[in-house]
């Protein structure tokens, strides 16, 4: 198969696709082409994609049977990409329609890795956990650059240094990553979910779980939080304030899919903690789990550093890069035949699910309701391509 890498949007440090991965494609039989400068500012060289067997174009979209991406494409990428082809990668295709309407104008059959099912028959392909860790890990990393504390515990002959109270609010897979890595530096980790069956999760790995209100339902059906009634996120913050008082440091990865993102921590609850504490949140960009929290900007208030950055997985490029790519050839393999020629099989329960687009129609049905379409029908059954 004719694989493309198209350049990312401006800013985005991360790449679809790195050489190492490429070899593992190219010795698949497959042919790579990659954008000339793809991987400029994370440090993959053009020569090493070469190295590796792939072609180094300006424009790399032309014949290609696959394209594969890291964000987004803007809809004039969609609409250069060859009529019938397959797309993959994270699409946002539940809130860009002029994106779906390009590949519905192109028949392009597009695969969102948000949509991929969480499951374990599909977690080799589960981008969002891969980005997720990452941005789990360099969140611990932005809190301890913007506090003005050592992590450890310090014994010196200047005394003994106290080590950091980290709370961890939203254990999820981004949160337990968190726990992980603030334990690696020595401080005092305590963190919550409201799926109570994160407790053994957080206290496996050597933190306290703090005692707030569960919800049993929680991950009933889907495996995800579900949105809380106002009393009980009342309750919920009436039972953390303490907790957050008490941190020195607060990381908040709470998500709700399709929701904006639970109010953990109130203004009142920043003003009760010590000036010099800091809050990194993750959720930033679907409205924070801090009231005061401004996407990609600091804000100070009675002296508490509220982060909310939007790039952490960005911010380990080359790592995230690598993750990203191995998730992506796992699903090409799930969309390829033994010998390498693209054969889609829409009963395959990944297959369908991640499948946006397919022959000119809208196919999800998030999508297709974000869009106020009508509920569709899905194709079943194998559709081998050329
Ligand atoms: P996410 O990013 O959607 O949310 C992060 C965390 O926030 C979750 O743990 C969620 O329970 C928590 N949360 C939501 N509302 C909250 C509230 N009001 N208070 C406190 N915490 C709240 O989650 P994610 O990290 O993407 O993981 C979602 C689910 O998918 C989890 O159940 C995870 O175990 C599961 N998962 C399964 C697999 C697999 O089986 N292969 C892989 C990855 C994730």
């Amino acid at each position: 198969m004719r694989i493309a890498v198209p350049r990312e949007a401006p800013g985005e440090r991360r790449v679809a696709m790195t050489p190492q991965v490429t070899r593992r494609l190219v010795a698949s039989g497959h042919q790579m082409v990659v954008a000339a400068g793809i991987g400029g500012v994370s440090g993959f060289a053009d020569e090493a994609y070469a190295a590796e067997g792939a072609e180094v174009e300006t424009d790399p979209l032309e014949r290609a049977e696959l394209t594969v991406v890291l964000g987004p494409p803007t809809a004039g990428l969609a609409r250069r990409l060859p009529e019938g082809s397959v797309l993959a990668g994270f699409l946002d295709p539940f809130a860009s329609g002029d994106l779906v309407a390009a590949l519905v104008e192109r028949r392009v059959t597009a695969f969102a890795m948000e949509a991929l099912p969480r499951t374990t028959l599909a977690q080799s392909m589960d981008a969002l956990s891969s980005q997720a860790a990452a941005a789990g890990y360099q969140a611990v990393l932005v809190a301890a650059a913007a506090a003005p504390r050592i992590f450890p515990m310090m014994i010196t002959a200047a005394g003994t240094i106290a080590p950091v109270k980290l709370l961890v609010l939203g254990a999820g897979v981004a949160g337990l990553q968190a726990v992980a890595t603030a334990n690696r530096l020595g401080a005092v980790v305590s963190a919550y979910d409201i799926r109570p069956q994160v407790r053994e999760q957080i206290e496996s790995l050597g933190a306290k779980f703090i005692a707030a209100p569960v919800d049993e339902s929680a991950a009933a059906a889907t495996g995800y939080a579900k949105e809380l009634a106002d009393e009980t996120q009342r309750r919920q913050q009436a039972a953390l304030a303490p907790f957050v008082a008490d941190a020195d440091v607060v990381i908040t990865t709470a998500q709700i899919p399709g929701r904006p993102a639970p109010l953990l921590v109130s203004h009142e609850m920043v003003e009760m903690m010590q000036p010099g504490s800091v809050i990194v949140d993750l959720a930033a960009a679907s409205g924070g789990n801090c009231e005061l929290t401004r996407p990609d900007e600091e804000v100070v208030h009675a002296g508490v550093r509220i982060l909310g950055p939007t790039d952490l997985a960005a911010m380990v490029a080359v790592d995230a890069s690598e993750m990203y790519a191995r998730n992506l050839t796992a699903f090409i393999e799930r969309i390829t035949g033994d010998d390498g020629v693209l054969s889609l099989d829409f009963e395959d329960e990944i297959v369908s699910a991640a499948c946006i687009t397919h022959a000119g129609r809208v196919l999800h049905p998030v999508t297709r309701r974000a869009l106020g379409l009508e509920p569709v029908q899905r194709p079943s059954g194998p559709e081998v391509g050329s």
